[in-house]
């Protein structure tokens, strides 16, 4: 599916044509999207928001339209409720601070689960430090999904939000979270949604879904790097404080006193990335023009096909096999008892041009969780083929040959 528009598929690694199988990590960016970015600079670089000039007015309507593109890329209601950030790791963090300043007091609880990514451990690890609260762990079941059965159990009078995945970045197992979301209302607690792997992948809608907060990042789209977005139902952001404070998020300023903007703004410190608003707006654009639909079922026949073919090669252990997966598979190699390092394995892929991630994925207690040292994770994106995943799974074989 249109890898001309992709220059750097046309690269050679070690000297072989480059199969990229690393895009839950990152996506290869489009021509269409990196013209826009140059366009951007080019024709309309001047500061948002404060200019009377042309310029200025121009750089501001098409920042505005591309927020307007997210805001209906994930079916929220309006577009007050997209904030710019600079990514998923930076929406979490605002959230975390903001929610915890107006809502979390000594004693309370924020719920996580076993396989969040450290960007959704970490920020609610530091606000429990910071206000003497206590982070609760929602445990996976045999299948390596988030156990929605133990989530009564685990909620308590003290519970004030729950912050989990959509779909995990390490096994690409798609979770529970409409059933998450329901059992949280019940006892009137917010959820937010980690959607970095899913807004890739999935036809979002954060109104279907009632997700409180929903967080996600461009690069992983398509889109550029140091851009995400942090959406949030309007009646929640209007209860929030800003996060930060600065230019542009201020209504007016005094030293007694200062007022803060309306939403999305009061969220927005300082000049935002109107570049990459722009160009991450013809990311989205780029996305529609090919088909949403299409894209995704195309990817979820082609993760289909990557288990399945992973799962014939002697010795591949598949995590969480059979699992409805959305762009990812994790998998280790054992030869008998022994495990062969995924820091190998991926070492020798490398060297027949095959990328693919390797490690802890950024979720250290997923990983301690299955007893390994880490996992080799293959994850597609539109322009990959059937013949790259071939690709991979004759390097596979050959690198477990070398290995033996
Ligand atoms: N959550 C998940 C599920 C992720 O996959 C990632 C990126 N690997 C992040 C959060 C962090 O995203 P970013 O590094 O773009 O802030």
């Amino acid at each position: 599916m249109n890898r001309e528009d992709f220059p750097i598929l046309q690269d050679t690694v070690h000297g072989r044509a480059l199969v990229y199988l690393d895009n839950a990590a990152t996506t290869q960016r489009p021509l269409f999207m990196l013209n826009a970015m140059t366009d951007a600079y080019l024709h309309y670089n001047a500061n948002i928001h404060r200019g009377v000039h042309h310029l200025s007015q121009v750089a501001t309507q098409r920042h505005e339209q591309a927020r307007q593109k997210v805001a209906d890329f994930l079916g929220a209601q309006s577009a007050k409720e997209i904030i710019f950030t600079k990514g998923t790791t930076d929406s979490i963090n605002m959230l975390a601070f903001s929610f915890g300043e107006a809502f979390v007091r000594e004693g309370d609880e924020i719920i996580v689960s076993q396989l969040e990514h450290h960007s959704n451990i970490v920020p609610w690890q530091m606000l429990c430090q910071r206000k003497k609260a206590q982070l609760r762990v929602l445990p996976l079941d045999a299948n390596l999904l988030i156990d929605t059965s133990r989530l009564e159990d685990i909620i308590t009078p003290r519970t004030r939000l729950i912050s989990v995945a959509h779909v995990s970045n390490v096994l690409g197992t798609v979770q529970p979270i409409h059933d998450i979301i329901r059992i949280a209302h019940s006892h009137h607690i917010p959820v937010c949604i980690d959607g970095a792997q899913s807004a890739p992948h999935h036809m979002v809608n954060v109104q279907e879904l009632d997700c409180d907060f929903f967080v996600c990042s461009a690069h992983k789209m398509y889109g550029p790097t140091g851009l995400g977005i942090l959406y949030g139902k309007e009646q929640w952001l209007n209860l929030l404080p800003p996060a930060q404070g600065g230019g542009e998020m201020i209504e007016h300023v005094r030293f007694e006193q200062t007022t803060y903007n309306q939403l999305p703004y009061k969220f927005e410190a300082g000049t935002p990335d109107f570049i990459g608003s722009c160009a991450f707006g013809a990311a989205l654009q780029y996305m529609d023009h090919i088909g949403r639909q299409d894209i995704y079922a195309y990817e979820d026949e082609l993760t289909r096909y990557l288990e399945q073919q992973l799962s014939t090669i002697d010795g591949v252990y598949v995590y969480a096999h059979g699992i409805e997966k959305t762009g990812a598979v994790s998998f280790n190699v054992f030869q008998g008892d022994r495990l062969l390092h995924p820091f190998d394995v991926g070492t020798l892929l490398d060297q027949q041009g095959v990328a693919v991630r390797t490690g802890h994925h950024c979720a250290e207690p997923l990983i301690d969780y299955l007893q390994v040292p880490g996992t080799i994770r293959a994850s597609v994106a539109m322009y990959n083929t059937k013949k790259d995943i071939d690709r991979l799974t004759c390097a596979l074989q050959r690198a477990i040959q070398m290995l033996a």
